[in-house]
């Protein structure tokens, strides 16, 4: 099978401390990614709650456009140098 990665489900996209601005995330999938003022964010526009943040705290849901971006925000993840994009499929929120 060779797209697997077609399978990717991303629910929620956050940012941890220590972006270093390389721009990489933002020239991959910039339906998500920005970069205002130096550290990488998440648009508000991927997000169901329409704020625009690194979302380490709110920890908001994507969007269906946002979500459907899936395979290039993990690209992002892949080639981030620091390591410090942070996904997850939302199954936490569905278990409590
Ligand atoms: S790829 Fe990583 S270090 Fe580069 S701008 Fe994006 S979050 Fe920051």
């Amino acid at each position: 099978m060779p797209h697997a990665q077609l399978m990717t489900t991303i629910a929620r996209v956050w940012i941890e401390d220590g972006c270093i601005g390389c721009g990489w995330c933002i020239m991959t999938c910039p339906a998500v990614f920005t970069w205002p003022q130096g550290d990488a964010l998440i648009r508000g526009e991927s997000r169901l709650d329409g704020v625009t943040s690194a979302n380490r705290m709110e920890r908001s849901l994507l969007t269906a456009a946002g979500q459907a971006e899936a395979l290039l925000i993990a690209e992002s993840a892949e080639g981030c140098p620091v390591e410090v994009i942070r996904s997850d499929d939302g199954t936490a929120l569905r278990a409590g």
